[in-house]
């Protein structure tokens, strides 16, 4: 196996194992999605994307790193 593809297949069972996979293309490990009022330190946080001040009930939870697709 190259290391390429085992690279790709830990993050495949990290994101599987998490159980937070991109529904559009399937990569793990998405940002979470963090409503409200931030705090200030959120914006610089490379895992926290902002998803508003509005919060539905059926609001996605996570962002795709790869596509930006919510889930
Ligand atoms: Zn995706």
């Amino acid at each position: 196996m190259s290391p390429l593809a085992r690279t790709v297949l830990l993050m495949e069972q990290r994101g599987a194992r998490r159980g937070r996979a991109c529904p559009v293309c399937g990569a793990g490990d998405p940002r979470r999605i963090a409503y409200g009022l931030p705090a200030p330190e959120l914006f610089d946080d490379p895992d926290i994307a902002l998803g508003g001040c509005l919060v539905a009930d059926d609001a996605p939870r996570f962002r795709c790193r790869t596509c930006a697709t919510d889930f």
